[in-house]
């Protein structure tokens, strides 16, 4: 010790504590009654409000989450969040589609003026996804319907929607406020018709009752929704521009959550910004991150977070930990910052790093509620972005928010990127002075995200039961870790033959 107290560099390095992550351990095997892994139940708290029915997350990445991948994920019973490189109006429209997936009764369903060209039409149905198009006149009165059927070998579409939509007298509706969904589905079988517009007392469209996500329902039993039946999603804002007219557009487009979303989440900024969220928006649920330290739980928890996100340089895409030195071995960042998550009733998500269900369930068994998952979902056909070939293998890319590539996309769609020769006189839009902690990569091409989905959550499910756990809170007080060595890393996994895991 110095004579001021301080510690010297050689007494620092004798004082280290090891850092842990997934490979470094395994699970004991412990005494199970469950049966079956579809026994076992993986339901969680995503916030003190919200249940999610599996732990699963996706990135607020821009190849990793964006409508497509929330519908997947929320109807596979986790929960996407929507990234935040993009403009205000475009994330709005993003949450909207997905608000709108499978609502049972759309509130305010899509529709136009009676003066609108049949390429209006087709301009909202291409842009909103959807089959139909309701026709009102200036009061909001309903005049009629047009469904992609109406369109089908229609050549011109200069004329007036009123030509080929099926008009009011004709059509069937319910009643705002009175037609359940069992009258709707009675009336929607009597009639054969595939649409129910819902109309007030004065004959004003109010809502709209589909067969389509009637029976979605039946398909996917699992999926997140909200007390309306829509399926949740979740949104991404920053702590800087217009981080909290961004905060409030979402939750008027009904978002189920938000992420405050900043590499370094023990920061003043970051805290200032969630008291600044907490106060204007109080009853938003409310995830904040990322943090690494059980000191930084205790600030984002007195902030005002109900949610701790924690994971500092553990992501596949991160490079924090090589640029910048810091950062947390992932399993034991989840572990310290659980101790103090754990007796405030806020939850913990372990963020970056998960490569198969293994890493979901020690993950929890060290203390988070949920994980989220990037580059793991990447690859996926509901993840952003196009198939790419080498040589004849199919990729998709992945890169770090904080990438090279992400920024100068970024800034180009800002019109703030300036070119080599102007960057002397520009503070802003210069990727000279930018300083990465994510890179750019492809991942293998996977199909369908369901499969992926699916496959961690069994992986869990088959995890729980080897801990003798039948949920989650079982498997938090019954899992038991051992440290392993890099040669019983090498045994865990396949060896001895010829393989291309
Ligand atoms: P993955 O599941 O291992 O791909 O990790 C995903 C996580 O990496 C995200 O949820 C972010 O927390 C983190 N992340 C995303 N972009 C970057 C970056 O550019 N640098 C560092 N971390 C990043």
């Amino acid at each position: 010790m110095s004579s001021k107290g301080r510690l010297s560099t050689r007494e620092k390095l004798g004082k280290l504590h090891t850092g842990l992550t997934f490979d470094d351990v395994l699970l004991v095997p412990r005494y199970s009654r469950v049966r079956s892994r579809h026994d076992v139940n993986i339901s969680t708290k995503l916030t003190p409000k919200i249940t999610l029915n599996i732990p699963i997350i996706s990135a607020n990445m821009d190849t990793v989450t964006e409508s497509e991948m929330a519908v997947a994920l929320a109807r596979e019973g986790g929960i996407g969040i929507i990234h935040r490189f993009m403009g205000l109006e475009a994330q709005v429209a993003q949450v909207q589609r997905v608000k709108r997936m499978e609502s049972i009764i759309i509130e305010s369903p899509y529709a136009l003026g009676s003066n609108a060209k049949i390429s209006d039409v087709r301009k909202m149905m291409r842009e909103k996804n959807v089959g139909g198009i309701l026709i009102i006149d200036d009061e909001g009165k309903l005049e009629g319907i047009v469904t992609t059927r109406d369109l089908r070998f229609v050549e011109y579409s200069n004329s007036s929607v009123t030509a080929v939509m099926t008009k009011r007298k004709d059509l069937v509706v319910g009643t705002w406020g009175k037609t359940t969904i069992d009258k709707a589905k009675k009336i929607m079988q009597d009639e054969k018709i595939e649409k129910l517009p819902l109309v007030d007392s004065r004959d004003k469209l109010k809502g709209l009752v589909t067969a389509k996500d009637i029976l979605k329902r039946k398909e996917f039993p699992n999926a997140t929704k909200d007390s309306k039946g829509r399926l949740r999603v979740g949104a991404a804002i920053g702590v800087r521009g217009d981080f909290l007219e961004r905060a409030k557009k979402l939750v008027d487009s009904d978002v189920d959550v938000l992420v405050l979303d900043i590499a370094h989440g023990d920061s003043a900024y970051a805290l200032e910004a969630i008291k600044r969220i907490k106060k204007a928006l109080p009853e938003v649920e409310l995830i904040a991150g990322n943090i690494a330290t059980s000191e930084g739980a205790a600030h984002l928890i007195k902030s005002g977070a109900d949610s701790i996100k924690v994971g500092v340089g553990s992501g596949s895409i991160c490079i924090t930990r090589i640029v910048t030195g810091s950062g947390v071995p992932q399993l034991t960042a989840i572990s310290d910052c659980s101790l103090i998550a754990k007796d405030s009733g806020v939850t913990l998500i372990a963020d970056g790093g998960i490569r198969n269900s293994g890493d979901i369930t020690k993950s929890l068994v060290a203390g988070a509620d949920s994980v989220m998952i990037g580059s793991l979902l990447a690859g996926t056909d509901e993840s952003p972005g196009e198939i790419v070939f080498r040589g004849t293998q199919r990729y998709k890319v992945t890169r770090g928010m904080a990438s090279m590539a992400a920024r100068r996309d970024q800034l180009q769609r800002e019109g703030r990127l300036v070119s080599e020769s102007e960057v002397q006189n520009h503070e802003d839009g210069d990727l000279s002075d930018f300083v990465p902690e994510g890179v750019e990569a492809i991942v293998p091409y996977k199909g369908g995200a369901v499969f992926v989905i699916r496959q961690l959550a069994g992986g869990l499910r088959s995890g729980l039961s080897y801990c003798g756990a039948s949920n989650l809170k079982e498997l938090k007080s019954n899992g038991r870790f051992i440290k392993i060595t890099d040669v019983g890393l090498i045994e865990s996994k396949p060896h001895d033959v010829v393989t291309d895991l």
